[in-house]
């Protein structure tokens, strides 16, 4: 692996400012270099007759140079190089702006190759900053007409033509020499091309199959080396601390409601894991609201009965002062004792706290993240229980999950049982790879009563409505949340190219909370947003929880389980900005009450993805059914991604599609690790250091 951790400026062409604006790219290294794989490709390889070119296509064509290209000036920094070209079947008029050289570039009478854009308006045909190629000149792997060219994210200061001239010469320093990482044996069964076949077909493929194959290796190795770092950290079959299963009716018997079918099976089966003698390891899905809190209380209860203590992690300090009381009102009647800790709990109430769970005088504490802390020792605990775990990187489900944890000498020797609960829906390969042997179970039913959220999409002109909507809403003693997009502060490029950004500029949440402020003086309006200290943005939504605002203002980060059912409208603007998923989420936070409820969804996007998700929106109220159509209209993409569950950014794998390579991919890996459970063999020595690398990766997702 040595020789490709090398500088990029070793490699020939590319000087110190070339460097420069690759580091950007985040490419540093030889291996960086040649592993910065295209974005998208073009496929220029076939040629087209001009008069069948429609317009707007990007397409290659054959043209003879007509006349002498013309050089015209129009005014100071804007120049024009124009000639007219031909084939058999028409004529177009070709235009470079501001690449005078051109000129000089082009015979007339000649035959060249150009790929562009073609206009068209009734029998004019114009292309417009075309790149172009003598036709005589052979086609060679850095061509860029007449075969599929590789087309990269760039950054200013480089041109894609510098990009692929130094992956050219970084390939072909190395192109003999790549370490394989793919054992023989796996590389045989899967049908999967050798490192150096992979490297030159994923940036300069001669045709599509090269690109498939080198693809499939690619995203096969990808995986194989995320299930490596994951399957090295796992521990199956292990034996768990036994709690008996009592009798459940004593428990439902002192709930105010009954609970659905759906919570007493989901309930069962995990208790039955409790008992089992082995330990657990299992995720709950249920939608929002579907009741998973009243699972998880279950289970403490459960525990409770066999004298054993219990832990409940939350993501925010919002929500885990909810469970608390929520958890509290559950449990508390029932003789628990039960306690918060996050990390504005002050000194003395911490250290009380940690006494408490060390004696074993507490059942369950509730808590964010400083339930992590290394001086936290936990007197006979026996079930970990986190909840909206994608929140939490890989590293901080594993500490809290415990296991390795030897420093409390009083512990039991084993180490807890796991339950994850999550209403996100993760595809049940993509589980497997994260959890290892994790068990499933689903909440697939809403409470009893709940009634539909009824959603609307409307444009941004139906602004003074919706004011009159929330003042009657309001003046029945209704809240209403109004969520903004959050405003990045470096523009993405992407976002700028597809438009949405042109035109009306997104208000902040702080600007839109002004605004509604003149246009509602009579309301309460408040405002949170990501920048805001923890303490400021706990004190607004405690506010909201306690009615003392009627307007709630902010960017996501209300999203995730917060239970005001006070709350009748959910008004999302710029909701094109939001995936569905999200969009979903936000439309959860209302209808958790008896009060009829409205989702409204504004947005001007005239794209026909951001019309198609509204529609479904609208449609429907699942939040299953919403993920797939997510994971369907966006395609391979961020959605089961990388970060949503702490993993580290897939780059060429999609988790959410790629199902059946991850599956086999992983299959490998166990396989693999079974033999060689370190990889210290000296021929997975190149394999090795990539695991390590990427787990170093992901345990830097921490916080
Ligand atoms: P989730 O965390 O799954 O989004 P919660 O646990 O917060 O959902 O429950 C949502 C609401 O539904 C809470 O107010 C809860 O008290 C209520 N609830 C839960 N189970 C039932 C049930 N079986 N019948 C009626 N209401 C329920
Ligand atoms: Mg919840």
């Amino acid at each position: 692996m040595e020789p490709f951790r090398r500088d990029i400026r070793s490699v020939r062409g590319i000087g110190e400012k070339r460097a420069q604006a690759l580091n950007k790219l985040g490419v540093f290294s030889l291996f960086d270099l040649i592993s910065y794989f295209p974005r998208r490709y073009e496929d220029r390889s076939s040629i087209r007759p001009i008069a069948l070119v429609q317009d707007g296509e990007a397409v290659c064509i054959t043209a003879v140079i007509a006349d002498e290209p013309r050089l015209s000036r129009i005014r100071r920094g804007l120049d024009l190089v124009r000639v007219r070209a031909f084939d058999d079947s028409a004529e177009v008029t070709v235009t470079w702006f501001n690449q005078s050289y051109v000129k000089n570039q082009l015979r007339s009478g000649q035959s060249y190759r150009f790929y562009g854009k073609m206009e068209v308006k009734g029998t004019r045909r114009s292309l417009t900053n075309p790149v172009f190629e003598p036709e005589d000149l052979p086609t060679g792997r850095m061509s860029v007409t007449g075969r599929i060219v590789p087309v990269y994210r760039m950054v200013s200061g480089l041109q894609q033509s510098a990009i692929r001239q130094s992956i050219r010469q970084g390939l072909d320093s190395c192109l003999g020499s790549l370490p394989e990482l793919l054992p023989p044996a796996v590389r045989e069964e899967y049908g999967l091309a050798d490192a150096g076949q992979a490297y030159e077909d994923i940036h300069f493929p001669p045709d599509p199959h090269a690109l498939d194959q080198a693809r499939k290796r690619f995203v096969f190795e990808e995986l194989f080396l995320l299930s490596c770092a994951l399957g090295s950290r796992q521990k199956t079959g292990q034996k768990g601390i036994v709690v008996p299963k009592p009798d459940f009716s004593l428990f439902y018997d002192t709930l105010p409601f009954s609970p659905t079918a759906a919570q007493r099976r989901a309930i069962e089966e995990a208790a039955s894991d409790l008992a089992s003698g082995s330990r657990m390891s299992r995720l709950l899905q249920g939608d929002v609201g579907s009741g998973k809190t009243l699972v998880a209380a279950a289970l403490v209860w459960q525990c409770f009965r066999a004298g054993y203590a219990a832990a409940f992690m939350a993501p925010t300090e919002i929500l885990a002062e909810q469970h608390y009381r929520t958890l509290s009102a559950f449990l508390s009647p029932l003789g628990l004792k039960v306690g918060l800790l996050t990390g504005s709990t002050r000194a003395k109430e911490k250290r009380q706290l940690h006494e408490a769970l060390e004696l074993g005088t507490l059942d369950l504490i509730i808590g964010t993240h400083a339930l992590l802390s290394d001086s936290l020792h936990f007197h006979r605990l026996a079930l970990t229980i986190t909840d909206e775990q994608h929140r939490f990187g890989v590293e901080q489900r594993s500490r809290f999950g415990g296991g390795d944890d030897a420093s409390d000498p009083s512990a039991s020797a084993l180490p807890p049982h796991v339950y994850v609960m999550s209403a996100t829906p993760i595809p049940r390969t993509l589980a497997l790879i994260i959890y290892g042997d994790l068990a499933l179970s689903a909440l697939d039913e809403l409470p009893p009563g709940r009634q539909a959220v009824d959603t609307f999409s409307v444009g941004s002109a139906y602004h003074a409505r919706l004011l009159a909507f929330i003042r009657k809403l309001c003046g029945e003693g209704r809240q209403v949340f109004v969520v903004c997009p959050k405003v990045e502060d470096e523009e993405d490029p992407d976002a700028a190219a597809d438009g949405s950004l042109s035109g009306k500029k997104l208000l902040s949440a702080v600007e839109y909370a002004q605004q509604l402020r003149l246009e509602l003086p009579e309301l309460r309006i408040g405002c949170v947003h990501g920048k805001m200290k923890a303490a400021d943005k706990d004190l607004v939504m405690q506010q909201m929880i306690a009615g003392e605002i009627d307007v709630l203002v902010s960017t996501t980060v209300i999203e995730v389980g917060v239970d005001i059912p006070n709350a009748a409208l959910m008004l999302v603007e710029n909701a094109d900005r939001f995936g569905l998923s999200q969009l979903h989420q936000l439309r959860g936070r209302v209808g958790r009450g008896q009060h009829k409820s409205y989702c409204v969804l504004v947005t001007d996007s005239e794209s026909e993805e951001a019309k198609a998700r509204m529609k479904i929106m609208c449609e429907t109220g699942d939040g299953f059914k919403i993920a797939e159509e997510d994971l369907r209209l966006r395609g391979p993409g961020d959605f089961f991604g990388s970060r949503q569950h702490g993993l580290p950014e897939m780059h060429v794998a999609d988790l959410g599609t790629d199902t059946e390579t991850l599956m086999k991919s992983k299959e490998a890996a166990d396989r693999l690790l079974a033999l060689d459970p370190t990889l210290s063999l000296p021929e997975h020595a190149a394999l090795r250091e990539r695991v390590l690398l990427l787990t170093e990766k992901m345990d830097g997702t921490l916080n």
